[in-house]
Formats: C-alpha cells, sequence, structure tokens
C-alpha cells in the first residue's frame, strides 16, 4: 500500500468507489468517469505503479487480474469488451497503480487516438 496513492485510498475504504468484485488481492470497480455505457477497473491490492513496474512474483497475480476483467464483462453482459491498460503518462496513465481498464457496450474502434 502507497500512502498517497488514490487507489490504495479506495482499497482501504477511504475513498468511495461503485464496487463490482473483491478478494483477498484483486479490486473491481466503476470507473467515475465513464468511457463507454460499462467501464470498469481491475486493480490489485498490492502497489504496483503500472505495467512496467511488475516483477516476477506477480505473474501469478496478473493472470488472475485479467482473468476476472474478461469474466466480469460477461456477468455483466459485455460480449465484446476492451480490456487495455496504459503504460506511463505519454500512453494515457494517469494513476500510477496498475489497473486493468475494461470497456463494453458500444463499438470501439481500433487504433485508438
Ligand atoms: P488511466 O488514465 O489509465 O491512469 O486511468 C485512470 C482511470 O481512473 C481513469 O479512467 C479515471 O476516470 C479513473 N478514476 C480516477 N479516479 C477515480 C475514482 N475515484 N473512482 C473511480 N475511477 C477513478
Amino acid at each position: 500500500m502507497a500512502d498517497n496513492c488514490l487507489f490504495c485510498k479506495i482499497i482501504r475504504g477511504e475513498i468511495p468507489a461503485d464496487k463490482l468484485y473483491e478478494d483477498d488481492q484483486l479490486l473491481a470497480f466503476r470507473d467515475i468517469a465513464p468511457q463507454a455505457p460499462q467501464h470498469f477497473l481491475v486493480i490489485p491490492k498490492k502497489h504496483v505503479s503500472g505495467p512496467g513496474a511488475l516483477a516476477p512474483e506477480d505473474e501469478k497475480m496478473i493472470g488472475a487480474l485479467v482473468r476476472k476483467g474478461a469474466e466480469l464483462a460477461r456477468e455483466n453482459g459485455i460480449t465484446d469488451c476492451r480490456l487495455v491498460m496504459n503504460n506511463g503518462a505519454g500512453a494515457g496513465q494517469t494513476v500510477f497503480h496498475l489497473h486493468l481498464h475494461v470497456l463494453g457496450g458500444r463499438p470501439l474502434s481500433w487504433p485508438p487516438g
């Protein structure tokens, strides 16, 4: 946990979130500024600043995180969806606690802008 990290504060319950799922290592909640009819985030409870900071011992966790994102998409009625992680400010990362965006419910074009 990092004291001043927004998502660590959500994990600790210091900031409210619209939670979809929680277990001992993962938390999923709806994005506060949704970019699609369905847009939620899946995060690890362990503070990792982003995909580029993952350690070899995180491989099991990141697999579980991606699998949970796809499972929650199905459970929320999203058949086709985009699972994306931004890595670094130049790629659009604004919160430096690793998170998987899950977006769906509208056609999603490729490549992204
Ligand atoms: P990124 O730009 O990839 O770092 O994504 C960070 C995401 O976190 C953005 O889509 C924000 O809308 C979302 N976000 C920021 N603050 C909150 C919050 N308090 N609750 C839920 N989502 C948030």
